[in-house]
C-alpha cells in the first residue's frame, strides 16, 4: 500500500488531533503500512500505541492487539472510541464479556467496522476465538508489551510463548509487530525469534534521558536521615521513594511525616480505596511525596516529579531505568538518587532463593549488573545506554555531566568503606 505523506498527516490530524509525529512514529506507520513485520523499541511514554493504531484505523480488516492487561486495553479502546463516534471501532475480546456482549463484538468486526480488538493471551488459546478469528479479515497483529515473551524481561507470561502459532492458525502472512520498552539485547533476540519475525523492520528510539542526573549514594545507617535532608533540599516540589518492602514504606512514610514532610504510603497491601486516595493526592499536589513498592506508578502520569529516590536499591537495570524514568517527564528537573549497600544486593538473593533455578540464575545475572552500575565510576549515563545497547559518549552526548561519576569524580574504593548497613 503506498500512502502520501500528506494522508498520514491528516489522518493523525483527524483520529488523534496531534499536528506532528513523535520520534520515529512516522516511519513505524509507513512500516506497519506497507505489511511488513514490524518491531518497535520505544521507551515508556514514546508513543507506542499510536504506532498500530493509526494504521488499523487507515486499513480494512480489523487489527488484533495483544496486550497482558485488561486495565490498559480499556483505556485506550476508551481512547479510540473518544475519536470516533462509532462505538464498534475498538473492542475488547475477553472472559469479562457476557455471550450477549461476545456476539455484539463478533458482529461488528464481521460488519467491517471494527478497526481494533484487544485480545488478552489467554483468550487467543480459546479454539472458537482463533476458529471466529480465521474466518474474518485480520489486518495486522500488534503485540504489545513483547518483553513478556521473554524470560529475561521483567514480566515474563508463558501464554506469549504460544502466540507464533496461535498467528499461525489464524492466518497465513498475517504481518505481525512488536512493540515493547525493554531495549536489553538479550530481550530482543528473544521477541524475534519467539515471534519469528526474523527480518522484521526494526525501529529503535534512543533511551537517554538527558534531564535526569543520576546519583548513587552509600547506604549508611543514615540513610532516613540523608532522605529528610534531601528531601528538605527540594522542599514543595514531588517526589517518590522506592522501597523493597511493605514494611519499610509505612515506617520511612511514617518518620517522613513526624519530620514534617508531607508523604503518603503506597503498597498492594493497602485497600484499594487508601491507593486511589493517596495516589490522587499527589496527582492534585495535596501531599508532596509517595514512599512506594513497586506497586506505584504503572501508568501514572505526573509531569513534574522532581525525584525519584531508591532507598533500596532495585532487582535489574530495567527497573531502575523504568523507575527513575518516572522523573522529569515534562523535561524539567529529574534527581535520581539510589542508596546501595551490598547488603541489600544479598537480600535481593535470598529472596530468590526459593525459585526455580533458571529464574535464580537469571535474577543472578540481572543483580551483577546493578552492582556494577552501583559500583561504576564510569558515566552512569553510559552505562545504562550500554546496557540497553545504545552507545553514549559522554563527552558529546546529551546529558553526558548529569551523574556523580562525572560531575564529583572520587576512587573507587571510597562508597565500598562508607557503606555499613
Ligand atoms: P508508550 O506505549 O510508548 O508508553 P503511549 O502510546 O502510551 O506510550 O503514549 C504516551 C503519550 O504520548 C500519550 O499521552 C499519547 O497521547 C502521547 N502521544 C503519542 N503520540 C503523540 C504525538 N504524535 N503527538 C503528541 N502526543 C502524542
Ligand atoms: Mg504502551
Amino acid at each position: 500500500m503506498s500512502i502520501a505523506k500528506g494522508d498520514l498527516h491528516a489522518a493523525l490530524k483527524k483520529y488523534f488531533g496531534f499536528s506532528k509525529f513523535k520520534g520515529l512514529q512516522e516511519d513505524v506507520v509507513e512500516s506497519i503500512l506497507s505489511g511488513n513485520h514490524t518491531f518497535v523499541i520505544m521507551p515508556t511514554g514514546g508513543g507506542k500505541s499510536l504506532c498500530y493504531q493509526l494504521p488499523a484505523l487507515m486499513q480494512e480488516g480489523t487489527a488484533i492487539v495483544v496486550s497482558p492487561l485488561i486495565a490498559l486495553m480499556k483505556n485506550q479502546v476508551d481512547a479510540i472510541r473518544g475519536v470516533s463516534n462509532e462505538e464498534g471501532i475498538a473492542h475488547v475480546l475477553n472472559s469479562s464479556l457476557n455471550k450477549t456482549e461476545v456476539k455484539r463484538v463478533k458482529e461488528d468486526i464481521i460488519k467491517g467496522i471494527t478497526k481494533l480488538l484487544y485480545v488478552a493471551p489467554e483468550s487467543l488459546t480459546k479454539e472458537e476465538n482463533v476458529d471466529f478469528l480465521r474466518s474474518v479479515k485480520v489486518s495486522f497483529m500488534a503485540i504489545d508489551e513483547a518483553h513478556c515473551i521473554s524470560e529475561w524481561g521483567h514480566d515474563f507470561r508463558p501464554e506469549y510463548r504460544n502466540l507464533k502459532n496461535i498467528i499461525g492458525r489464524i492466518g497465513d502472512n498475517i504481518p505481525i509487530i512488536g512493540l515493547t520498552a525493554t531495549a536489553t539485547p538479550k530481550v530482543q533476540e528473544d521477541i524475534i525469534k519467539n515471534l519469528g519475525i526474523t527480518g522484521a523492520k526494526t525501529f529503535k528510539a534512543s533511551f537517554n534521558r538527558p534531564n535526569l542526573y543520576y546519583e548513587v549514594r552509600p547506604k549508611t545507617k543514615n540513610v532516613d536521615a540523608d532522605i529528610i535532608r534531601f528531601i528538605k533540599q527540594h522542599e514543595g516540589k514531588s517526589g517518590i521513594v522506592y522501597c523493597l518492602s511493605r514494611k519499610r514504606v509505612e515506617e520511612l512514610a511514617q518518620v517522613l511525616q513526624v519530620n514534617g514532610i508531607k508523604a503518603v504510603p503506597y503498597h498492594a497491601g493497602l485497600d484499594a480505596k487508601s491507593r486511589s486516595n493517596h495516589q490522587d493526592k499527589f496527582l492534585m499536589e495535596d501531599i508532596d511525596v509517595v514512599v512506594a513498592t513497586i506497586a506505584f506508578g504503572m501508568g501514572i502520569d505526573k509531569p513534574d516529579v522532581r525525584f525519584v529516590i531508591h532507598h533500596d536499591i532495585p532487582k535489574s537495570i530495567e527497573s531502575y531505568y523504568q523507575e527513575t524514568g518516572r522523573a522529569g517527564r515534562d523535561g524539567g528537573e529529574g534527581h535520581c538518587l539510589a542508596y546501595y549497600s551490598y547488603k541489600d544486593i544479598e537480600k535481593l538473593e535470598k529472596f530468590m532463593s526459593g525459585k526455580p533455578v533458571a529464574e535464580q540464575e537469571i535474577g543472578q545475572a540481572l543483580l551483577q549488573e546493578v552492582v556494577a552500575f552501583a559500583e561504576t565510576s564510569i558515566s552512569r549515563r553510559k552505562f545504562i545506554l550500554h546496557y540497553f545497547g545504545e552507545e553514549f559518549d559522554n563527552e558529546t552526548g546529551e546529558g553526558g555531566d548529569m551523574d556523580d561519576n562525572i560531575r564529583h569524580p572520587k576512587k573507587k574504593h571510597e562508597a565500598k568503606d562508607e557503606a555499613v548497613i
